[in-house]
């Protein structure tokens, strides 16, 4: 999660500065970060207006890679204050596709929680 909020300050493309990270056996294998620009792929998803982190991490990797790994999301506002990186429904909907072992997302106070879905 340090990892998440230390990358996610470093995304300079979006204003809602979100970094994804999945990681499975203790070794990190994909990340993603939040992406106003429109064009890719899972684009349409989110009515063209760029992409999310989350899908930015995941929709590279084969349902294999990700069954059973950790996904992780955190966030900062543009006053460098962390927020809550609570996947959207869209985010949501394309995350219960996958058999993920937990979702993580950071919180205002400078912890995490865990997405029940
Ligand atoms: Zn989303």
């Amino acid at each position: 999660m340090k990892y998440c909020l230390k990358k996610a300050k470093e995304n300079e493309i979006d204003n809602y500065r979100h970094f994804a990270a999945v990681i499975k056996g203790g070794r990190l294998i994909h990340t993603g970060i939040n992406n106003n620009k429109v064009g890719s792929l899972i684009d349409p998803l989110y009515e063209n207006k760029g992409c999310h982190a989350e899908l930015m991490a995941l929709c590279k990797l084969t349902e294999e890679q990700i069954r059973g790994s950790v996904l992780y999301v955190a966030g900062w506002s543009r006053g460098n204050n962390m927020v809550t990186s609570k996947p959207c429904p869209v985010c949501q909907k394309y995350i219960a596709k996958f058999n993920l072992k937990a979702v993580y997302y950071s919180t205002p106070e400078g912890g995490y929680e865990e997405l029940k879905m």
